[in-house]
């Protein structure tokens, strides 16, 4: 399973649309600055998908976003730009944090005289949405961080909707480890936090360091360069269907500028994984 990021602008949303019209300072601040760390937060309410979720956050009567809601095999939906000043975590770390949403498993249910403890229908399903979501938003944060330069275990970078309230920066909220104690995982955001260092280190991310080891990895930056190249015909009839049918969308630009910033590398497993039927269905 890997982590696959796609856009799903919630255009409806108000602050979506404060943000594309700058409506004042706090807007332009942080679109110029970009996020300084990420909260990792979990829905509270028993969705599994994150497009159910997009939708709701998509409509003119709601305030509240994320910039990604992120659902347990791996599909991640961008609902904004991540320069985007978005009304997540209902306190001073709008100001400079991303909020990252997970979705919840189907076999809980809330209940309002519980507070934060779900009921549990089914343990088993529960457990499995919980750890693959808990490993997906490894990725996507040790993606982020790499993104970004932050390092994870600095102060503050990563922080829950929990830890967010407990340091006055957010409302009372006890996501996501209402969920990870309610099943018992054992998941803490410390822990967390070092799992996406981890993640970091690993030959799966691009890692600058690996590159200067093995010698100059070639890179294209946009499809231009991929039409240039003597080695790109190889490549090309996967692109032009993965952009066609919308499996890969590029970060901006349009025909030859459109910007890929992939590597041959990851070429070639796109290609692979072309021929070997992956994408037909
Ligand atoms: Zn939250």
């Amino acid at each position: 399973m890997a982590l696959i990021l796609k856009e799903r602008p919630i255009k409806n949303n108000q602050s979506y649309v404060k943000n594309a019209q700058i409506e004042d300072e706090r807007y332009r601040r942080f679109q110029e600055r970009g996020p300084l760390g990420a909260i990792l937060h979990s829905i509270g309410t028993p969705q599994p998908l994150a497009e159910p979720i997009a939708a709701y956050f998509d409509d003119p009567s709601v305030e509240a976003s994320v910039h990604m809601v992120l659902q347990p095999d791996g599909l991640c939906l961008q609902l904004a730009p991540e320069n985007y000043r978005l009304w997540h975590v209902g306190g001073q770390a709008n100001e400079t944090h991303l909020g990252i949403e997970m979705t919840e498993p189907a076999a809980i249910r809330y209940d309002s005289s519980r507070g934060f403890t779900p009921i549990i229908l089914d343990r088993q399903a529960a457990l499995s949405h919980i750890r693959s979501c808990y490993d997906r938003g490894v990725e996507l944060f040790a993606y982020l961080c790499q993104k970004y330069g932050w390092d994870p275990l600095q102060d503050g970078v990563i922080l829950s909707h929990r830890e967010a309230f407990t340091r006055g920066l957010g409302s009372n909220h006890g996501d996501p480890e209402h969920l990870w104690q309610a099943l018992e995982t054992g998941y803490t955001m410390d822990g967390f936090r070092k799992a996406v260092a981890q993640a970091m280190k690993s030959p799966l991310v691009e890692d600058g360091e690996n590159e200067d080891q093995e010698g100059k990895e070639m890179r294209y930056e946009t499809l231009g360069d991929v039409r240039k190249d003597p080695n790109g015909k190889y490549y090309l009839p996967t692109l032009e269907f993965l952009l066609q049918k919308g499996y890969l969308q590029g970060r901006g630009g349009k025909g030859d500028d459109l910007i890929l910033d992939l590597s041959e590398d990851a070429l070639r497993i796109l290609v692979t994984l072309h021929r070997a039927g992956a994408y037909d269905k």
